[in-house]
């Protein structure tokens, strides 16, 4: 039989879960790369984080950790930021979207109710890496770290302006509509969190800046859950 061509594009997003050692006793963190088919660096960070994981999981026994490495199957496979569909799916969310890679998203994030999301990008405007956060304590306690363990490997951007938002050292603490978030509905609020490398950076500097920028917001979010539990 001839083989007919697909018209539909594969959209699978693919899901990786680390479970803790005491089944549901984890903080529960989703990571999400790759919204952005063209920014590679997060997708070959969380693969790298897959494989920590897998081979030390007594360094993240408390930790239940969803990776989703390829969140725009269409995007990466085009070398595009958009989706097949023509799209920046990173504005899509929580605004009616009919994106299936929007659906099955949206559907894991109301699922799985994250304590903390965690997203990856590159930007090829910035020379050197920045994030978004909310809240002064969140950015001075995660963000500010993590940046602090990626410049190992690559500075950290600087500019008062990043994006066309206000930054202080690397900081931004507004973002965009319709980003990758939790449901809007959820109480209490994710943590959320914006990593973002530069992109025309080699990308062996930009996965390991970002894979040290991750392991350190897993670090420090643990010791904000210990001091919060004291209080
Ligand atoms: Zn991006």
């Amino acid at each position: 039989m001839p083989e007919t061509p697909t018209t539909e594009p594969d959209t699978f997003i693919p899901k990786i879960v680390s479970t803790p050692l005491r089944s549901g006793h984890g903080m529960k963190i989703g990571l999400f790369a790759g919204i952005h088919g063209d920014e590679e660096a997060g997708t070959l960070a969380t693969q790298e984080l897959i494989r920590w994981a897998a081979e030390e999981p007594e360094a993240l026994h408390d930790y239940e950790l969803h990776f989703y490495p390829v969140c725009n199957p269409t995007g990466l496979a085009l070398g595009t930021r958009h989706s097949h569909s023509g799209l920046d799916l990173n504005r899509e969310f929580w605004r009616g979207s009919t994106e299936p890679e929007i659906i099955y998203l949206e559907g894991e994030l109301r699922r799985e109710h994250y304590d903390g999301i965690v997203s990856l990008h590159s930007d090829d405007t910035s020379d050197g890496c920045y994030g978004f956060v909310r809240g002064a304590l969140l950015s001075e306690h995660l963000l500010e770290p993590a940046l602090q363990a990626s410049i190992e490997f690559l500075p950290r951007n600087e500019a008062p302006v990043i994006d066309g938002f206000p930054a202080s050292r690397g900081i931004i603490k507004e973002g965009y509509l319709g980003i990758l978030s939790a449901p809007p509905e959820q109480r209490p609020h994710a943590l959320e969190i914006v990593f973002e490398t530069p992109a025309l950076a080699p990308m062996d500097a930009q996965v390991k800046a970002t894979v040290a920028a991750v392991k350190r917001i897993l670090a420090e979010y643990r010791e904000l859950q210990a001091y919060a539990a004291n209080l």
